[in-house]
């Protein structure tokens, strides 16, 4: 049994076997075999041996001839590890000793050598030609290039160095149960996926790839951060029963406030949404309690295929949400391409993604989407109460610009007769630092304001949010982050505009009264499950208190300082939920 630990994704809990997935999505799964199919997975290693010998002479000859002999010598460095007899023979060994595949056996062997060039700093980059030649050798045994996870036939938690968004979304949740992964950051948006979807994830373990083979038991604790591989009997017992306590809490959570409003015990009534991604989502957020939708990110419309949605996807898609919702509000932000939510090929090569021609940006860049876009929530908008948000707006400019192309889009429609909404709310996004400062003048031409904490954190404090190495500088109540919040949060009373927050942080229970404390008075949160634990903090605490805690909070120097606070306050407040 190993434990590990990384950065918690995802809430709750998944026990189940692993598939593993190497950053070239080969896939293989432990196979035990019977004593007489011995003889013959041997021979398969022998005839992979072979193969990739042949491959790799082939690759050494091709990067002499076009990059440089230099390089080339690398791939020799692999040759001689694929000649040398005694390291084939421990593979062999492994399959005799063990009754195992040859894939499995594959992985043991190499893993057992990575670790060990790993621990020694010179030895670095051989443990990464183990991983090339662990790729190359299990490609070659399972005769494919790529599995496809759709396929998968029995439920499994995920193994990979990395998910993209896109993959994480196109997981199947019936197979799918968790994942673990060695790179992401708290806010990325393969977490916010994750969340989203009910998966259970644990992400920036580093080295997770390294310590599991396919087939090994893995428990992975989303709420914690935790990631047990091979359990012992006494700790599966524990995290089984902690997987029921999780699961009952939650539902009786869910009876007990689901149709309660989210009031303080002084009276202030707070507007609780929900974020999606998909329109599918909807239910599951009414289901738990929201009052809307706060955030739809059509960008997922993106990412599902390789060409842009044509005007009717868009529409059908929006009209969806709009019916499941019966009249609720709903705020669609126009796509949110670029940085880590693209999967196109002009914005590859940007050095700074995420300080490019991403978001609004794009789409100021390229009109025509956004103008599709645009005709079909107006179209959608007349089957109920859509509002329209800008994201990214940096610059009061940018947000004309986008008016602008709006107000031709309704033109357009007008003439050609087209039954559209064509009086609909606009909003911006408040996630960029420039546009919490310049919040008076942004109030003066908006209807609203969603504040989205994952970005302004990132771009206030400089601390990318995909980033684990500096995922401990990723702090949503930095006094500075606050200190923006509470100006858009003024900005929008005195121009008595509403100002909504849809980061992650609405979705953090601790942060729950702080928000609060700030002005904010609308929150759209994911997951939707811990909608009913936030309306029970609301309901417990007067926002009279909430109101003095949170001045405390802006006045503190240091981030350590606030989460200390945030500590104490939730502690006394509210006892038996944060101990
Ligand atoms: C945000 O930045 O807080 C936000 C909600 O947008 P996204 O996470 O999609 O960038
Ligand atoms: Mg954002």
């Amino acid at each position: 049994m190993e434990i590990r630990r990384g950065i918690a994704a995802s809430p709750g809990i998944a026990i189940r076997e692993s598939f593993v997935l190497d950053s070239e999505g080969v896939r293989f799964s432990r196979i035990a075999i019977s004593p007489e199919e011995v003889p013959q997975e041997k021979e398969r290693i022998e005839q992979a041996f072979a193969k990739a010998l042949f491959e790799v002479d082939e690759l050494t000859q091709q990067v002499a001839d076009r990059i440089a002999p230099r390089v080339a010598e690398i791939f020799s460095g692999h040759a001689a590890m694929l000649q040398d007899s005694n390291f084939l023979e421990e593979f062999k060994e492994a399959v005799q000793e063990y009754n195992i595949s040859a894939e499995v056996a594959v992985s043991r062997v190499i893993r057992r050598w990575r670790r060990i060039f790993q621990e020694n700093d010179s030895l670095a980059m051989v443990a990464s030609d183990m991983n090339d030649l662990e790729r190359r050798l299990l490609r070659i045994l399972t005769g494919r290039r790529r599995e496809d996870l759709k396929n998968l036939n029995h439920e499994v938690v995920i193994v990979a160095r990395d998910l993209g968004p896109s993959q994480t979304a196109s997981l199947d949740t019936n197979m799918v149960k968790g994942f673990a992964t060695d790179l992401g950051g708290p806010a990325s948006h393969t977490a916010i996926v994750a969340r989203a979807m009910n998966i259970p994830a644990v992400v920036g373990l580093e080295n997770i790839t390294a310590d599991v083979s396919g087939g090994d038991v893995l428990i992975v604790d989303g709420s914690t951060g935790v990631v047990i591989i091979n359990p012992d009997e006494e700790t599966l017992e524990e995290y089984r029963s902690r997987q029921s306590v999780y699961e009952s809490r939650d539902r009786s959570l869910l009876e007990q406030y689901r149709d309660k409003p989210a009031v303080t015990p002084d009276g202030v009534k707070v507007d609780i949404f929900g974020n999606i991604e998909f329109p599918k989502e909807v239910p599951g957020c009414l289901a738990h309690g929201a009052e809307g939708i706060g955030l739809y990110r059509t960008e997922f419309l993106y990412l599902a295929k390789e060409q842009s949605p044509t005007e009717q996807e868009h529409f059908d898609a929006y009209l969806k949400a709009i019916k499941f919702l019966h009249g609720k509000p709903i705020i669609i932000r126009t796509m949110d391409l670029g940085a880590d939510k693209f999967v196109g090929h002009d914005l590859d090569s940007e050095r700074n993604p995420f300080l490019g021609c991403r978001s609004i940006r794009y789409c100021l860049a390229n009109p025509e989407l956004l103008r599709t876009q645009l005709r079909a929530i107006l179209r959608a908008a007349q089957f109920g109460d859509a509002r329209i948000m800008f994201p990214m707006i940096s610059t009061v400019q940018e947000l004309r610009s986008a008016r602008a192309i709006m107000a031709e889009v309704i033109e357009d429609l007008e003439k050609q007769g087209i039954p559209h909404q064509a009086d609909i709310e606009v909003g911006v996004m408040i996630e960029v630092p420039s546009a919490a400062i310049m919040a008076e003048e942004l109030a003066r031409e908006v209807s609203f304001f969603s504040i989205g904490t994952n970005d302004l954190i990132q771009y206030t404090l400089a601390v990318d949010r995909n980033n684990r190495r500096v995922a401990h500088m990723y702090s949503p109540a930095h006094p500075a982050v606050l200190r923006l919040i509470k100006m858009t949060v003024d900005a929008a009373e005195k121009h008595k505009i509403r100002c909504g927050l849809c980061g992650e942080m609405g979705g953090d229970l601790k942060f729950t009264m702080l928000v609060l404390g700030l002005g904010l008075r609308q929150v759209s949160v994911s997951p939707a499950l811990v909608i009913p634990e936030i309306k029970k903090i609301i309901r417990s605490v007067p926002m009279e208190k909430a109101r003095a805690f949170a001045d405390q909070a802006l006045a503190a120097s240091d981030p350590a300082e606030t989460d200390d606070l945030i500590r104490r306050f939730n502690r006394e407040m509210m006892p038996d939920m944060f101990n």
